[in-house]
């Protein structure tokens, strides 16, 4: 019989949801050392997003650690690693598979074990690295942690001298709204953009937009404070969604049609209204909600995005570089506060107050 190895272990504080409407409380747990493949990220600071949010609420069985948007500090690398060190800065991003042919034709959002990988609180074998009790391995990271045992393919090598507690959010709900733009409409200079939802990944599809020379782009949104800031950062209209003739507001800025349709929201009304509003050969991308892809006449096209049809490695360092010289200026959506302080940003973010919180685990008092 082989003998067994005993696991290194790390002392970890985990913000541990007990069950779905409770707060998470911070609590001291033991993680696992790094496997094979794996590598052992000291978390400096973690985006709060939707999806987060949605499991605080109502998601999981169990107790779980949430968090998917995190950034910090290799500690630790697993045999079979390469091109990755202790001490290497790095921003998280989701988890793919690497072997199945989306992955091997580098599609990983569409990895055919994106959802065991991502939802599924474990790793692809079943086992869990957090302990017996709490479940970990959200989108392979589990970021609400001063921890997380995650993968290669999670992680995106980063300039140290990059704050890291800027670069967080850029794993998840910038890289979507961006990539939305930029590679699954292919949003091009001159082109009319619709944003319905101006949360995080509407301003960051606007931010692209914008960048890309799309014109108009209108955005759509419930809150005034976010449509002025959607116009600050690039939209030419913003349009409130309150009232009547939402439809005709829109065509009288856009005329026969909008080339390009993001919706955010996951209003059956705001789904409808975009197919309306789809001129021909136009696309419509469905970034939350159910209602499933289509075809229209005149070449329309309704379809379902994940993480912006976006690579990680590629994608994160080309925002990074357009944040630094001055097109995508999404650092106006963070605020920040410190880790214990997660249900305040929680809050914050549901009822409007804060666009995009990012916790800081190094980070006392707010
Ligand atoms: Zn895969
Ligand atoms: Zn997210």
């Amino acid at each position: 019989m082989p003998r067994r190895k005993s696991m290194p272990t790390q002392s970890i504080t985990a913000a541990v949801l007990r069950a779905p409407g409770r707060e998470p409380v911070l609590e001291p747990l033991t993680l696992e050392g790094p496997r094979p493949g794996e590598v052992l990220v000291r978390i400096a600071a973690s985006g709060v997003c939707h999806t987060d949010i949605g499991f605080l609420d109502s998601g999981a069985s169990g107790p779980v650690i949430l968090g998917h948007e995190g950034a910090g500090v290799v500690e630790e690398v697993g045999a079979d690693v390469s091109g990755l060190a202790p001490g290497d800065h790095v921003v998280l991003s989701f988890a793919s598979c690497g072997a199945c042919a989306e992955c091997l034709a580098e599609r990983p959002a569409h990895c055919e074990n994106f959802w065991e990988l991502n939802f599924g609180f474990s790793r692809l074998d079943g086992t869990n690295a957090y302990g017996p009790d709490v479940r970990g391995h959200f989108f392979g990271q589990s970021s609400f942690a001063s921890h997380s045992l995650t993968t290669p393919r999670n992680l995106v090598k980063v300039d140290p001298i990059l704050p890291l507690e800027l670069l967080a959010p850029l794993g998840c709900g910038l890289q979507t709204g961006a990539g939305t733009v930029v590679n699954s409409l292919a949003v091009k200079a001159g082109q009319s953009v619709l944003v319905l939802g101006t949360g995080t990944v509407g301003l960051a599809a606007v931010m692209a937009a914008s960048y890309l020379g799309a014109e108009p782009i209108i955005a759509v949104d419930l809150h005034p404070r976010r449509l002025d800031l959607a116009l600050e950062l690039g939209a030419t209209h913003a349009v409130g969604n309150r009232g009547e003739g939402l439809g005709r507001r829109i065509r009288d800025i856009a005329g026969k049609g909008v080339d390009h349709v993001l919706e955010i929201t996951g209003d059956p009304e705001l789904n409808r209204l975009g197919r309306e509003l789809l001129a021909p050969g136009g696309g419509m991308a469905l970034l939350t909600g159910d209602s499933g892809p289509g075809e229209l006449p005149g070449g329309r096209r309704i379809f379902g995005v994940i993480q912006g049809d976006a690579v990680p490695q590629r994608f994160i360092p080309w925002l990074i570089e357009l944040n630094l010289t001055g097109n995508f200026p999404y650092h106006r959506l963070l605020r920040h506060y410190p880790f214990k302080d997660i249900n305040r940003a929680v809050a914050d973010s549901k009822r409007g107050a804060a666009v995009k919180p990012v916790l800081r685990m190094d980070m006392d008092e707010g």
